[in-house]
C-alpha cells in the first residue's frame, strides 16, 4: 500500500506539505531608523518552530551587536541587512525565500 500523508491525505510522493511549510517561512529583513538616529535591523516571518533564541544568539555573535526578540521578530541594533541574509543562508534558510531590502 502507498504511504499517505496524514496532513493533506495525498500519497507521500504527491504531498506538498513540506513545500507549503517552506513557502510560509518567508523571511523579511528590513532596516529602520528609529528615534535619535538609532538604526535597527528587523527580521520577520520566522515561524515558531525556529529556535529564535539560538538564532538571535548566532546573529549577535556574528555581528557583534545587541539584539532582542519581540514576539516572532528579531531586532538587531545597527544596519546588517546583507550580513543577516548571509548568516541565515548558512543556517539553512533558502535564499529565494529571504526578502532583504537594504535601502
Ligand atoms: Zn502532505
Amino acid at each position: 500500500m502507498e504511504e499517505i500523508c496524514n496532513k493533506c491525505g495525498l500519497p507521500k510522493n504527491l504531498c506538498v506539505c513540506q513545500d507549503i511549510a517552506k513557502e510560509s517561512q518567508k523571511i523579511k529583513i528590513r532596516w529602520d531608523a528609529r528615534r535619535f538616529g538609532k538604526v535597527v535591523t528587523s527580521i520577520r516571518g520566522l515561524e515558531k518552530d525556529v529556535d529564535l533564541e539560538a538564532l538571535t544568539k548566532e546573529l549577535k555573535r556574528n555581528l557583534a551587536c545587541g539584539g532582542t526578540i519581540k514576539g516572532n521578530e528579531i531586532i538587531l541594533q545597527g544596519k546588517h541587512v546583507k550580513k543577516v541574509k548571509e548568516i541565515l543562508m548558512k543556517q539553512g534558510f533558502k535564499e529565494e525565500l529571504i526578502d532583504a531590502q537594504d535601502r
